[in-house]
């Protein structure tokens, strides 16, 4: 067992150099060199691990992982690779959605006993995604420490690729396999100003994007994100009307994720531009409404000007408080962006 109590953990592990020791101790290694695990408090370490790319791991995780009494992961096939690359060898423990109910004690109780106990996912951030949220909230209520160590996860990776707007951003896991209840749920989200992420199965990636297309707008911008971090990584951007065509064309093979970016009206600052024109046009004429408005949110007076007329054609007719012909400081249709803005 790895040398520990409840010290704070080490952050600069000792590098062992020199001829291979015959027995080693508990540590793990980087390119050959040793570095022997440090001290570890008592508790739960939520840890989270590579998406694909092994390289990807963390120093500190490497260090709790080494150091931990016990790690419980999803699959120890899986997590087995990762720890026979860093050269850790420490008991593993099976939890995952469909023992969960059964182990959690066990491993609650490990935590009584004073262990120090590190949470791995098959792949990213524990919690996203697998029942680790039922244990940490369990360990909390009895009364452990839970210290985090934060890392790669498949949604941060997949935002940070889309080119999509990263100031708000919701992720809602996987969506409902059954069209009728994902188009339900994808309404819910359909007017959030933010960018909606989804895990996808690679076989679903089409129907659910036709979905995101018919609910929340065939030219909404989106992307697909595949085998991020892995040899095949690919990254599709472009309107959920293409993507849903290119899905069912080329259907991606792999780990996938799905993005939307927020409704068009929204992306550009989350303001609500519809309900700023109509309160301006219930007072003042159409260009003067689209340059107090375009001053307002910082767009250009052509645009807020176009979507103004917009309005006025579904509405059917000029918006109260606008006198006819009173449009006389209306943008040439070429203006630049801001022209027309009062100083
Ligand atoms: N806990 C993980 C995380 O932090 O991202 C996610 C686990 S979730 C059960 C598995 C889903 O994550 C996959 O179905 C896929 O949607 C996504 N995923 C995981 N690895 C990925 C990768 N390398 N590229 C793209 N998506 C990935």
């Amino acid at each position: 067992m790895a040398q520990r109590r409840p010290d704070e953990p080490q952050t600069s592990p000792r590098q062992e150099t020199g001829p291979e020791p015959r027995e080693r101790s508990p540590g793990y290694s980087i390119d050959g060199a040793h570095f022997p695990a440090p001290t570890l408090a008592p508790g739960l370490y939520p840890v989270a691990t590579p998406i694909g790319n092994l390289a990807d791991v963390g120093l500190r995780a490497l260090q709790v992982l080494a150091a931990a009494d016990l790690i419980a992961c999803e699959d120890t096939r899986v997590s087995r690779v990762l720890l026979d690359r860093y050269g850790i060898r420490r008991p593993l423990v099976a939890y995952h959605e469909h023992n969960a109910a059964r182990e959690r004690p066990r491993l609650l109780a490990a935590l009584t006993l004073g262990k120090a106990v590190a949470l791995i996912s098959d792949a990213g951030t524990p919690l996203i995604s697998d029942p680790g949220y039922k244990l940490v909230e369990e360990a909390l209520a009895d009364g452990h420490a839970v210290t985090p160590i934060p890392g790669a996860s498949a949604l941060l990776a997949a935002l940070l690729a889309s080119g999509l707007p990263t100031d708000a951003f919701l992720f809602a896991g996987f969506l409902p396999s059954k069209s009728g209840q994902r188009r339900q749920k994808l309404g819910r989200f359909a007017d959030l100003p933010a960018t909606l992420v989804f895990y996808e199965s690679p076989h679903r990636a089409a129907e659910t994007l036709a979905d995101m297309a018919a609910v929340l707008g065939a030219d909404r911008p989106g992307a697909l994100a595949r085998e991020l971090t892995k040899r095949f990584e690919e990254v599709r951007r472009g309107t959920l009307a293409e993507l849903a065509a290119s899905a069912r064309d080329q259907p991606p093979r792999g780990e996938v994720v799905l993005l939307a970016g927020p409704p068009i009206d929204k992306a550009a600052g989350g303001d609500d531009l519809d309900a700023m024109l109509l309160d301006a046009l219930a007072t003042m004429p159409m260009g003067r409404a689209a340059g107090e408005v375009a001053r307002a949110t910082g767009r250009s007076r052509k645009e807020v000007y176009a979507r103004a007329q917009t309005l006025k054609a579904v509405a059917g007719a000029a918006p109260s408080g606008e006198a006819d012909g009173a449009d006389d400081d209306e943008p040439r249709p070429d203006a630049p962006a801001g022209e027309g803005e009062t100083p």
